[in-house]
């Protein structure tokens, strides 16, 4: 369909704590447009993915079912073409194209429209034939409906309607997959070492990670080297010392667990003894005890007042666990270098 890009799908989409549940929403609304989350809503900072998700939505839906008449546009055209036709009195047509002859409405970054009261109206009354119709609407912006400055309340309470999900800033190991997807896309050469550097120092968006990448390999390549932790520090102008040197503290090393487990860390400090709990509780007691160099006891306390025991008990068995457990033990190798790397 016109104006979607094939470079933004689902199967190069990376989903991490961050995206989760944006990116399974966005999936389930793909299968099953207008049936389950209308509207869906995305919201999120520039440059974390809301743009790919809304694509991926409208080629999925294309392929699945060709039938279905998709209509993707940015807010900004929308009142474009909408200022034209009534310009050009043209309004049949533009009506036409946004309430009968469209199954399924995806409109990137409402929040241009805010403050434009006749785009706004118009907007309305578009998401209110359609969805009376339960034609599928997404829509995606930089904030939730409610903080739009200027945004008309009945539009706000309309956008609240269907499921609302957001997008953060992706943690250390999605920014490291996405930087290694998008090496193998491009053929760049990455060792691990280089990616787990580069995704340790930009931090801040998808879309400055993947510049960053094209940028220093690059710059390798006109200088004829190959991608090393060094050139990454040169060309970032940081240092290119393993960001080892701040102390680990318990308290990381619960986040990383936590995370990694997707469990709570309330879980992790309570007392439930199911499976799923105890098993990352044992492994983020072993590990504090392994990395930050803190007592027993003090584990104990900072678990929400376990005895010293526990901990002891714990950290025997995960070592005896990972002597016969090559999972585990793979589990743990991976938790460390995320917590060397993790800052604090
Ligand atoms: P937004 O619309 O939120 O500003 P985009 O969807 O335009 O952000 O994403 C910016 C860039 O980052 C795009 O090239 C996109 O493909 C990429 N990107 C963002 N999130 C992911 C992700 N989770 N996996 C793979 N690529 C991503
Ligand atoms: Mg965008």
């Amino acid at each position: 369909p016109i104006g979607l890009s094939s470079r933004y799908r689902f199967s190069n989409f990376i989903k991490g704590s961050s995206n989760e549940l944006a990116a399974s929403a966005a999936w389930s609304v793909a299968q099953d447009p207008g049936a389950r989350f209308n509207p869906f809503f995305i919201y999120g900072g520039v440059g974390l993915g809301k743009t790919h998700l809304l694509h991926a939505i409208g080629h999925h839906i294309h392929v699945a079912r060709p039938h279905l008449r998709i209509v993707y546009q940015s807010a900004e055209r929308f009142m474009n073409e909408f200022i034209s036709a009534v310009r050009f009195n043209q309004f049949d047509q533009f009506r036409a194209r946004y309430r009968q002859d469209c199954d399924v409405l995806l409109i990137d970054d409402i929040q241009f429209i805010a403050g434009r009261d006749r785009t706004m109206d118009e907007f309305f009354h578009v998401f209110n034939a359609l969805y009376e119709a339960e034609k599928q609407i997404v829509v995606t912006a930089d904030r939730m409906p409610g903080d739009m400055q200027g945004m008309e309340d009945r539009l706000i309470s309309r956008l609240n309607w269907g499921l609302v999900a957001d997008i953060k800033a992706p943690d250390l190991e999605t920014r490291v997959a996405i930087l290694k997807q998008k090496a193998d896309i491009d053929r760049i050469d990455l060792p691990d070492d280089v990616a787990l550097h580069l995704a340790t120092h930009v931090r801040s968006n998808v879309r400055e990670l993947e510049g960053s990448l094209v940028r220093v390999s690059t710059f390798a390549s006109l200088k004829n080297q190959p991608l090393t932790r060094e050139f990454v520090s040169e060309a970032l102008g940081v240092s290119s010392a393993p960001a080892q040197a701040a102390p680990i503290s318990i308290e990381s090393v619960q986040k990383v667990v936590a995370s990694h487990f997707s469990v709570r860390i309330a879980d992790l400090k309570g007392p439930r003894r199911h499976q799923g709990i105890s098993r990352p509780r044992m492994i983020a007691m072993y590990l504090s005890r392994q990395l930050t160099g803190a007592s027993f006891p003090e584990i104990g306390l900072r678990f929400g007042g376990k005895d010293h025991s526990t901990v002891i008990n714990a950290c025997k068995r995960i070592e005896s666990i990972q002597s016969e457990d090559s999972e585990l033990r793979e589990t743990v190798a991976a938790l460390r270098q995320l917590l060397a790397h993790e800052p604090t």
